[in-house]
């Protein structure tokens, strides 16, 4: 039996004896520190360089889990656009992620906290220096689906500061866990995404994780945006900046005909003051064109809102 997801180990807020935040909150707000989201060196490296560094650290009670620690990585970088790039331990300013086990999972070590007798995973102090540490040893004998939730679980507190998708009142029993916490009176609507628990969540990254990633790292809706000539006939896209006052930037991609998407500096723009903007693109049968706009490294790779400007 699968036990429950998933603590943090809350080094931030056991020193201030916080305060119960609400339940089934999207990010991690606190009511005396606000979004935790600032206090992060991952969640800031990520949003100016839209990159993840990792590294893999094993303990002598974890067992070998670097392929699905890899594989959960690429599963998310490659879904939410960023870059994902493995790092060798000690490199300052990665995420620090262990393959742990036994006492060293339940009580630390000299480089992580503990994660207590209730946790398959967690991420330690949170959310300053936070560090991933996963009980590979139980799960051992677990389906690699499972596995990688966990892991995919616990990532997405690292990067997006992604709140508990379950019941924090009842964390401590299966009574936080879908379905029994679905619907009225609890939470209307509740997600079962891999941020809850149990075993009837999501396994991969779904609707609600992409919602919650843009949400957490306020991408942009894209600008209205339109196809124009000029008068010798070359194409432009024109765009109207102001739709939302957080943008920097605007990115035009491109889809061909064979299903590949690409985008190259030349298509990225400041946003200029002005009413209105445009560049020229280049025209090819079959080939459209798609806008989006964005404040921050993050919002650069992400297929995440964007609109459709017109096809050729
Ligand atoms: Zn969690």
């Amino acid at each position: 039996m699968r036990r429950l997801f998933i603590a943090f180990v809350l080094g931030f807020f056991a020193l201030v004896a916080a305060p119960v935040t609400a339940d089934h909150q999207i990010t991690f707000i606190h009511d005396t520190y606000g979004d935790l989201a600032q206090y992060n060196p991952i969640i800031k490296s990520l949003r100016g360089t839209a990159t993840v560094y990792w590294s893999y650290e094993q303990d002598s009670g974890g067992v070998y889990a670097h392929a699905e620690v890899a594989q959960a990585l690429q599963e998310l970088s490659s879904d939410l656009g960023f870059f994902a790039v493995e790092v060798a331990p000690g490199t300052p300013g990665a995420l620090r992620i262990f393959s742990s086990g036994g006492v060293e999972f339940i009580y630390g070590n000299a480089k992580h906290g503990g994660c207590g007798t209730w946790a398959i995973g967690c991420v330690t102090e949170f959310p300053t220096d936070p560090k991933l540490v996963i009980d590979t040893a139980t799960m051992q004998p677990w389906g690699l689906r499972s596995r990688l939730e966990v892991a995919l679980h616990e990532l997405m507190h690292a990067i997006a500061n992604l709140a508990e998708g379950y019941r924090e009142e009842y964390v401590y029993g299966t009574a936080s866990c879908a379905p029994v916490d679905d619907g009225p009176p609890y939470a209307p609507g509740m997600h079962r995404s891999f941020m809850n628990c149990g075993l009837t969540n999501n396994q991969f990254v779904d609707w609600y994780v992409r919602f919650a990633w843009a949400y957490a790292h306020e991408i942009e809706n894209p600008p209205p945006a339109w196809f124009g000539r000029h008068p010798d006939g070359t194409p432009f896209v024109y765009w109207e900046n102001g739709s939302d006052s957080r943008a920097r930037y605007v990115a035009l991609v491109f889809s061909e005909p064979n299903g590949f998407w690409w985008s190259r500096p030349e298509y990225f723009a400041a946003i200029n003051g002005q009413p209105y903007q445009g560049l020229i693109v280049p025209e090819s049968p079959g080939r459209c064109v798609w806008v989006k706009q964005m404040h921050d490294g993050v919002g650069y790779y992400a297929r995440y809102s964007i609109a459709l400007v017109g096809c050729f």
